[in-house]
């Protein structure tokens, strides 16, 4: 059983010193019991009471590493339901399925394809980590080529589903030093499983029927010597997979360790396009690993942006250095448009200016990572911060004319900035995606 916050308060050194961040150290160990904040964050706690604390400083969800080198993955370490109480920290980890029947040329080529999925979204790389093999053919030989052609070929850690442990073993043989997650999808086989990750040390995914199943088997893998364990709660359909993942998310945190893993789920019911909707639901609550049967880009890239979204800081927007921006080579007489520094909101004016194939300039306004709209009413897009922001980069410096487009929601602004800045403001399309067409068919330059 966890420590309640007077049990902990008890190990402390009852100074109140602050330096936690807390108060007191009765709040600070409140904080603790709620498994919302670490030990390692009081910094004068002596060894016997770190002793002590030490079951009550295990995070609740066990953190599990999967694969080695730049491309390992980390998942579970959570301390939150919700994120708006503080960011969720370990993005769910996206694997495709493999089966092991295909042919082997078309096996290597999807493999090859799986790890090319990466995308650029608002200045970030993101992608697909991780291939889930699974053994179809029930022959352990197939199992250990395949394994190794994934690997090979997509350059990314591996997850090995089988039924039988002496499958995984092979395996994990194969890819010996390469930490592979090995998914036992029998539960009879579990504890024999758990023999093989112990001796291949890789951590180890376990399937039982419901959570109570799951509950019973974890202690006995744990007592064989594997600590880094994932939960498959065994459900089908959308439904009740929620469901169960939501149950493991408010069980682990509310201290019951038998639950206290990261879990995975299956997004492979259905068309390719219901298996999208399935891992985005799965991303935004509780999936630690989520694992489609698609390699289409159209359906892998809304579960990305979901992970990439969900798993960003509510209370820190995205934003992008505000500066004057080049797209293209942009000259004397390019086009200078402005608009806020929200991510979001700059990369899409980006991605449009550069489909319009028009060089141009994009001021980006520091309005503390703010939409246009947001930063409108709240006052952060103005005419004098744009007029300033237009002055702090010098833009008169790099174009000869004086004419600024700006975005037709705030076409209110025009007369304010002119006023301000004594540019001639042309109003720009209300959605970025009206950029190309405005760029070739109204934009117009003074000077010529
Ligand atoms: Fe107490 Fe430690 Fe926090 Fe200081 S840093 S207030 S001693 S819990």
């Amino acid at each position: 059983m966890p420590l309640t916050g007077l049990e902990i308060y008890k190990h402390l050194p009852k100074t109140n010193c602050k330096d936690c961040g807390f108060p007191t150290c009765l709040a600070f160990a409140m904080k603790m019991a709620a498994g919302q904040i670490a030990l390692e964050k009081c910094p004068h706690v002596s060894p016997e009471g770190r002793a002590a604390l030490e079951s009550a400083s295990r995070p609740p969800i066990q953190l599990v590493e999967i694969g080695s080198g730049e491309n390992q993955i980390k998942i579970g370490n959570e301390t939150q339901l919700f994120r708006h109480e503080e960011k969720f920290h370990r993005p769910t980890a996206v694997a495709i399925r493999l089966d092991d029947t295909l042919d082997d040329a078309t096996f290597a080529q999807r493999a090859g394809d799986i790890g090319q999925l990466v995308f650029e979204r608002v200045g970030t790389r993101v992608r697909v980590n991780m291939v889930a093999v699974d053994n179809q053919s029930q022959d352990a030989g197939r199992l250990a080529w395949a394994v190794q052609t994934a690997a090979e070929r997509s350059g990314l850690p591996c997850m090995v589903i089988s039924a039988k442990a002496a499958h995984l073993d092979r395996a994990a043989e194969v890819l010996s030093g390469q930490r592979p997650l090995l998914y036992v999808s029998d539960p009879s086989e579990a504890l024999n499983a758990a023999a093989v990750a112990k001796a291949r040390q890789c951590p180890l995914a376990i399937r039982a029927d419901g959570l109570e199943a799951l509950a019973e088997l974890t202690p006995k893998i744990q007592a064989a010597g594997v600590e880094q364990i994932v939960l498959a709660p065994g459900t089908r359909g959308l439904k009740a997979t929620l469901d169960a993942l939501t149950r493991i998310r408010r069980l682990a945190l509310k201290g019951f360790r038998r639950l206290g893993y990261p879990a995975l789920a299956f997004a492979v019911d259905g068309s390719p396009y219901l298996q999208m909707i399935q891992a985005c639901t799965y991303v935004a609550k509780y999936a630690a690993i989520v694992i489609l049967d698609t390699l289409d880009r159209a359906l892998i890239l809304p579960v990305l942006a979901t992970r990439q979204d969900i798993y960003t800081d509510p209370q820190k927007p995205v934003a992008v250095e505000p500066k004057l921006y080049e797209v293209g080579e942009p000259g004397p007489n390019s086009p200078v448009l402005v608009t806020t520094n929200f991510s979001l909101t700059y990369y899409s004016v980006e991605g449009e200016v550069e489909a319009s194939r028009v060089p141009a300039y994009i001021l980006s306004v520091d309005t503390e990572g703010t939409s246009v709209l947001t930063a409108w009413a709240s006052d952060k897009f103005n005419p004098e911060t744009i007029a300033k922001a237009l002055h702090n980069f010098r833009v008169e410096e790099r174009v000869k004319h004086r004419r600024l487009v700006i975005p037709g929601l705030v076409a209110v602004l025009s007369a304010g900035i002119e006023d301000e800045s004594g540019w001639t403001v042309q109003v720009g399309p209300k959605e970025a995606s009206g950029i190309p067409n405005f760029l070739k068919t109204q934009w117009q330059n003074p000077l010529t």
